[in-house]
């Protein structure tokens, strides 16, 4: 087989399906090993979404909480996030549980974490800013300067070519109204709030999409003032006991607060206003505080396994639509994806055997199987901050300070999960040490034969 055809190489064409952190990561490290390689090549970037509308219709829906690993990675490359983006500077987590409370902070003493949070689009619904704030529309920008060029249409399809030497057909345009574009690789970075995943499921190369579930979202506008006095520079992480919840988090903007649920199942907006009502979550909200008739929200999807053959000849797919960490900086996942399958594609072609060898198995290494560890910790930490009695008991003994030695091991720990700083399998390690356990678990038999029994009970 003459595998030169499968091999960038000058004027060739490269069409990005999704101008979300995947497609924008992929474009800077593919402009990068271009230059490196000394060959001259286009990039076309197409979203159906402009990220200077405000609200759900210009954003990519998530928390925007940027992790200190991918800030560092980002500023290594030269993407220095402009302050205009940066929503607020984030020092410390807290862990709320209906009855107590305790900061977490920073494993290293006297280290300042580089967390910042972002808006994805411009803004919540109803914000008055001026000037576009978007993180997305940033690193947009950053590929624009970069070369790329940026096609604000929907693509409807694209067509595998029947012969390895020929390109793929993307087909894009709003109606009918229709442009076709010949690509020598596709890049899937369409994330998973598309019906793109179900089209490319069904082109018969093996794709099958993530399994996902749908989350909550709302913006929600409180004063500054309430924001620096209550919330500070921490992120609020809620333990309530709410078996439909996983995760509950407020993370603190300029004078918005972003609300982020998410479920065992899909959750709906009932979820959000049953958590918005709840008494723990009112203490953090002004006096007299009323839920608004109506804010910014939305439902978008999280992955929750990753993708089978995310790849073809010509065709890789990358971010949330491939594989990324569990529960965990999604877009940390979408910059080291994009890294990987970049380089595949411009040191060793892009043939479905390079994608495989170069891109999918190594990111399986790194990810899939962490994630395994991830979903044992989640299932551990979703046990103890489940029942009230324990979630109290571990705020209690962290709050004590009475043995330091393991109060700091359970700050690391929580820091770790919360920040998602370290790989889940380093988490992992640390939590099994019996030390631990034995100072933070009750050993009373008692304890455990009521526990079961009321597990029983809410079943
Ligand atoms: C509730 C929630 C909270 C989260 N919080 C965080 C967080 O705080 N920090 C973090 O790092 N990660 C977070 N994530 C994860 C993060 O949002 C994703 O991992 C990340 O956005 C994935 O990037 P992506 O580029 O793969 O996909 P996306 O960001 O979804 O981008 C896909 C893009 O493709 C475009 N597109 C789709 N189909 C088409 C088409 N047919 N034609 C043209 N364009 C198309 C879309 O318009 C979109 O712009 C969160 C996720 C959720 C659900």
């Amino acid at each position: 087989m003459n595998n030169s055809n499968l091999l960038l190489k000058n004027g060739s064409k490269i069409a990005i399906i999704g101008g979300g952190p995947g497609g924008s990561f992929f474009a800077h490290f593919a402009s990068r090993y271009a230059k490196e390689a000394g060959i001259d090549i286009s990039i076309k970037i197409y979203d159906r979404k402009s990220f200077c509308q405000r609200g759900p219709r210009g954003c990519n829906m998530c928390a925007g909480v940027i992790s200190e690993n991918l800030f560092n990675n980002l500023e290594k490359e030269g993407i220095h996030i402009a302050d205009f983006c940066v929503q607020r500077k984030i020092e410390g987590y807290c862990l709320q549980t209906q009855d107590e409370s305790v900061s977490l902070h920073h494993p290293v003493p006297g280290h300042t974490p580089k967390i910042v949070t972002v808006f994805r689009g411009n803004g919540p619904l109803q914000s008055s800013h001026e000037g576009n704030v978007s993180f997305d529309d940033y690193l947009l920008n950053h590929v624009k300067g970069q070369g790329a060029e940026i096609v604000f249409e929907v693509v409807k399809d694209f067509k595998m070519p029947a012969r390895k030497e020929e390109p793929v057909i993307v087909i894009s345009g709003e109606g009918d109204f229709k442009t076709e574009f010949e690509a020598d690789l596709v890049v899937g970075a369409f994330g998973v709030n598309t019906g793109m995943m179900e089209r490319v499921g069904n082109m018969g190369f093996g794709y099958k999409p993530p399994k996902t579930v749908r989350t909550c979202q709302c913006e929600i506008m409180l004063s500054q003032e309430h924001i620096e006095q209550t919330f500070g520079n921490n992120v609020i992480v809620f333990a309530l006991g709410k078996s439909e919840l996983k995760f509950a988090s407020i993370t603190p903007k300029a004078n918005y607060v972003t609300v982020n649920l998410v479920g065992r199942k899909d959750l709906t907006r009932n979820n959000l206003i049953n958590f918005l009502d709840h008494p723990t979550v009112r203490q953090w909200m002004p006096e007299k505080w009323r839920i608004p008739n109506s804010f910014c929200m939305c439902i978008s999807k999280i992955p929750i396994t990753y993708a089978k053959h995310p790849f073809a000849d010509r065709l890789v797919i990358l971010g949330d639509a491939s594989i990324s960490r569990s529960y965990k900086s999604g877009i940390e996942s979408a910059f080291n994806m994009a890294k990987m399958s970049a380089y595949t594609a411009f040191k060793n072609g892009v043939s479905a055997k390079s994608f495989m060898n170069g891109y999918f198995k190594p990111a399986k290494r790194l990810l899939a199987r962490d994630n395994l560890y991830g979903l044992m910790m989640l299932k551990i930490n979703d046990y103890i901050f489940s029942n009230r009695k324990l979630a109290n008991r571990q705020v209690r003994f962290i709050k004590s300070n009475d043995d330091q030695k393991t109060t700091s091991l359970i700050n690391e720990i929580l820091w770790n999960m919360l920040t998602g700083n370290v790989s889940y399998k380093e988490i992992f390690v640390k939590a099994i040490n019996l030390r631990l356990i034995s100072k933070t678990l009750p050993l009373n038999p008692l304890f455990w034969i009521r526990r079961k029994s009321d597990v029983i009970k809410n079943v």
